[in-house]
């Protein structure tokens, strides 16, 4: 069924055959608190949906469609939980800026007491240009340029997540030719692939990023890290995968680290003081899904390390986590207002939005499954097998697989589809010309937009002519 390999994996043991599907929901008009956002609600007396006490027809007519609503008092909610759940552990919550970055969220996140990563020049400069104390950032890359490098440093951004060799000799020398000393971890693959429900520990690491444990490089850069007198090693970090739900691979993957520090000290005679050990928590992007509060998942990565290191006789180090999708993700939805209806009989229904792969590749690239309601009123008709697809030139250019939306859907309808706070604004394009969809912060009757919708004349400015 899958046509490519999802980095958030199958949907192990309840993948359906062809043709069949689940059930329909015993209720069209409900909306599942795990998969919407805090503050969202379904009116009880005129059937239409709001957010932070905003309703969606308003939002569609002040904003246009399609737009990503976003709840920031659940972003707060969720960075407060994280950070609850982790500070008085003597550890760290680094926001992973990949999933969604805007000034507003980066002060948000500093209000809230939250670091940030970086994977690119252009998250550092979004990052330090809201207000994020460059101690706070990390930056992270398996190909950082030597400007993404220089600017990191004179900026003193507080880590830089080394991950291959040339970059360790280019960045000690680029931090001695400034007169400093830059603070690192070296990330490591621990052998260890984690997707959803399952995860796989395998002997080699065929993938780009780090340095390999198995193979001995990872003890060669500390080796080497230790000598060079540009960085100051750390530690090191580990990210094993995303949309995580199990635990078992980060016990894996602490083990690994933990062996490597315990390497480390009987080598060198260095105690490192810090492990980070990544992001890819997951979040329930349908009913089916069910992640790990913050505090359970603390908990389990705290008991984890202090075990390990207690076995390897260490003393515990500080230690960092990275969610992104877990903080951003659950906070938006997307709202699209639909066009056209393809009823093919016996099959499904065809429904076409204003919007597409151009706002949320996930479901094309990833096979991605999301959930989708009609937002501008209740509805009591029968439900029907939809498939709801955007407005691109490309067969693929599919929103939501599989939904049950109600029979007497019409053009003019407003739908939204929750849980697209992470990766899709951030990886949004403009395939045929698209203008990309506001980012719209609604919080206690307010709205504002924290990045705007792009215009026609955004599209000719970058076109020379
Ligand atoms: C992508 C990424 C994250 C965040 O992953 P989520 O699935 O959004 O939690 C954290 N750390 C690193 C190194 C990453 O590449």
């Amino acid at each position: 069924m899958s046509r490519s390999a999802h980095p958030a994996g199958p949907r192990h043991g309840d993948v359906l055959p062809e043709g069949h599907y689940a059930a329909p929901p015993a209720d069209l008009n409900a909306l599942d608190p795990k998969v919407w956002s805090a503050t969202v609600e379904r009116g009880t007396a005129d059937g239409i949906v709001s957010v932070a006490g905003l309703d969606v027809l308003t939002l569609a007519e002040r904003f246009g469609t399609p737009a990503y609503i976003l709840d920031e008092a659940d972003f707060r909610a969720r960075c407060r939980a994280w950070q609850d759940a982790f500070s008085h552990l003597d550890a760290d919550v680094y926001y992973a800026g990949k999933a969604f970055l805007s000034r507003a969220v980066v002060r948000w996140l500093h209000e809230e007491g939250l670091s940030v990563d970086v994977c690119s020049g252009g998250e550092l400069t979004v990052a330090l240009s809201a207000g994020m104390p460059a101690g706070r950032i990390a930056l992270h890359g398996n190909n950082k340029t030597r400007a993404e490098l220089e600017y990191a440093v004179k900026s003193g951004v507080g880590h830089v997540v080394v991950d291959s060799f040339e970059e360790l000799a280019r960045l000690s020398w680029i931090a001695h030719e400034q007169g400093v000393r830059q603070r690192i971890l070296l990330r490591v693959t621990v052998g260890v692939e984690a997707h959803t429900h399952e995860f796989i520990a395998t002997a080699h690491e065929d993938q780009k990023f780090g340095f390999s444990l198995t193979g001995g490089d990872a003890a060669e850069a500390v080796r080497r890290a230790l000598t060079l007198d540009g960085v100051e090693l750390a530690g090191i970090h580990s990210h094993i995968g995303s949309q995580i739900f199990d635990m078992a691979g980060f016990e894996v993957a602490a083990r690994r680290v933990v062996g490597l520090l315990a390497q480390v000290k009987a080598e060198h005679g260095v105690e490192l003081p810090e492990i980070d050990l990544g992001g890819g928590l997951g979040i329930a992007y349908t009913s089916e899904d069910d992640p790990q509060g913050p505090q359970e998942i603390a908990t389990a990565l705290t008991q984890i390390v202090r075990r390990e290191c207690a076995a390897e006789g260490l003393a515990v180090p500080r230690l960092s986590v990275e969610p992104g999708r877990a903080i951003v993700g659950p906070t938006a939805f997307t709202l699209y207002e639909v066009g056209t209806i393809k009823p093919l009989e016996g099959l499904r229904t065809y429904v076409s939005v204003d919007g597409g792969m151009s706002d949320n590749i996930r479901t094309a690239l990833y096979d991605a499954e999301y959930s989708v309601a009609l937002v501008s009123r209740a509805s009591a008709a029968e439900p029907m097998l939809s498939r709801v697809v955007g407005k691109h030139c490309e067969s693929g250019d599919i929103v939501v697989r599989d939904a049950f939306l109600p029979a007497d859907l019409a053009p003019g309808d407003l739908l939204a589809v929750p849980a697209t706070g992470a990766y899709c604004r951030s990886m949004a394009s403009n395939y045929n010309h698209a203008l990309r969809p506001p980012v719209v912060a609604v919080r206690d009757g307010q709205a504002r937009v924290i990045v705007r919708r792009e215009t026609e004349e955004d599209l000719l400015r970058l076109d020379m002519g």
